[in-house]
């Protein structure tokens, strides 16, 4: 069997490459998935009470980038869903991120934003050279703010407490001055309107070829190809020679309720509480009109699928050792979440696969 070009995984990463690949070069493409269904982790579908769920965890699409917003919208159209989060502290439901609402609920106060300036600001600590993501925190919000929303939630999610964390983790996470209790600021937000698995399958043409319930290393060997895109984990693609990657795995606990809503907002946040990290309920977010309503907890764990990629010092260290076997391939390229051990985002990925189409790959 000849391709020209072969790649494994059928996420968000390997898609965007097909689709390009197929589409501007009209070559054909096989793509070797090894799950039952495309779309990767944002893979979504209908549960048996009708309602559309997110089997591996909820997906809010938000980005900055005009070029992978007008990309996405070629295979869908949107919900212009903008992302709001509640937290638990202290028996209290509050709008996280840390914002002016946050504040003045967490103790009963009235201030202003500027009032609110100066009060986190003299709670902060005067940290000169931010080192991780406790110093994110600690420099922003003080201690007080670092113990309530941050410190638990993170050990519950990382297995470790922020302080061994890079700092782009808890950088994710905003403080703001003002009212806009928004998750995401981005200009772009919103929800794909028939659900991510039919955006990705609009995005496939009959140039490509899909097959699934295969991992590559059963089959590549009868395979001839120039290029190989690569969007598993890297540590399995050079059988371990360095050791395991770490990921971080949950466990998803899914439940129908026979109610019309079960929360106040699509996803609650429990830093102190319970061994769940999250609760969030689906109709919430995909806007659909139901009179029952799906919940899933989020669970962390070490055992099971990877899903997060471990953003400290020793992981970075051992994964630059399979980066450096990653340069020296010419044929393979290797692109996405799991490849990369970088811990992106959808639109980042995206962004990414059209960069090194155009760099690697057109040569446009
Ligand atoms: P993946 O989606 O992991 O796809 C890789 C594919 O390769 C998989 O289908 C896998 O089965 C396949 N594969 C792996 N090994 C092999 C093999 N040996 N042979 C064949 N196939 C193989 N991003 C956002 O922007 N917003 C969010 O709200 C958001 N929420 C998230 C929530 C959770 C719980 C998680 C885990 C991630 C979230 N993300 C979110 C991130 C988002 O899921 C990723 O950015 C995106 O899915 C990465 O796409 P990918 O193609 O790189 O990887
Ligand atoms: N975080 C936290 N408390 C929260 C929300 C987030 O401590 O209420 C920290 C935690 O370390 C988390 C990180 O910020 O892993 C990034 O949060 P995000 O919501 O972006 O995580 P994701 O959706 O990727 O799981």
């Amino acid at each position: 069997m000849y391709f020209k070009y072969v790649i494994i995984g059928a996420g968000l990463a390997g898609l965007t490459m097909a689709e390009r690949i197929s589409s501007e070069l009209n070559e054909k493409v096989l793509v070797i998935e090894k799950r039952d269904n495309i779309g990767g982790n944002c893979y979504d579908c209908y549960n048996d009470e009708g309602i559309l769920i997110h089997k591996y965890g909820p997906h809010i699409f938000h980005t900055n980038h005009k070029e992978v917003w007008d990309y996405l919208s070629k295979f869908t159209k949107w919900n212009y869903y903008q992302h709001r989060v509640l937290t638990y502290i202290d028996g209290n439901y509050i709008q996280m991120p840390i914002t002016t609402e946050t504040i003045n609920k967490l103790y009963n106060l009235n201030l202003s934003n500027d009032q609110i300036e100066k009060f986190l600001k003299d709670q902060s600590l005067d940290i000169k050279d931010i080192k991780n993501s406790e110093d994110v925190v600690l420099s922003k919000a003080g201690k007080e703010i670092y113990e309530k929303f941050f410190k638990n939630y993170t050990k519950k999610q990382w297995d470790v407490y922020p302080d061994e964390l890079d700092k782009s983790v808890i950088s994710r996470i905003p403080v703001r001055y003002n009212r806009d209790t928004r998750y995401f600021t981005d200009k772009y937000q919103g929800m794909p309107k028939h659900g991510y698995t039919k955006l990705c399958s609009n995005m496939i043409n009959s140039n490509i070829h899909i097959l699934l319930n295969t991992d590559y290393k059963d089959i590549i060997d009868s395979i001839e190809y120039e290029t190989l895109i690569y969007t598993g984990q890297v540590d399995y693609y050079f059988n371990y020679k360095y050791g395991h990657l770490k990921y971080r795995s949950l466990n998803f606990d899914f439940e129908t309720v026979d109610s019309d809503s079960y929360q106040d907002a699509s996803v609650v946040n429990y830093p102190n509480d319970y061994d769940f990290t999250r609760i969030t309920e689906f109709k919430k977010l995909t806007d659909q009109k139901c009179n029952k309503t799906t919940i899933v907890r989020e669970y962390p764990t070490w055992d099971g699928e990877p899903y997060y990629p471990i953003p400290t010092d020793e992981c970075n260290e051992q994964y630059s050792k399979y980066k450096s076997e990653c340069n020296k391939l010419k044929k393979v390229i290797f692109l996405g979440r799991l490849a990369e051990y970088k811990y992106y985002n959808m639109d980042a990925v995206i962004k990414r696969v059209l960069d090194v189409f155009k760099d690697r790959i057109s040569g446009k």
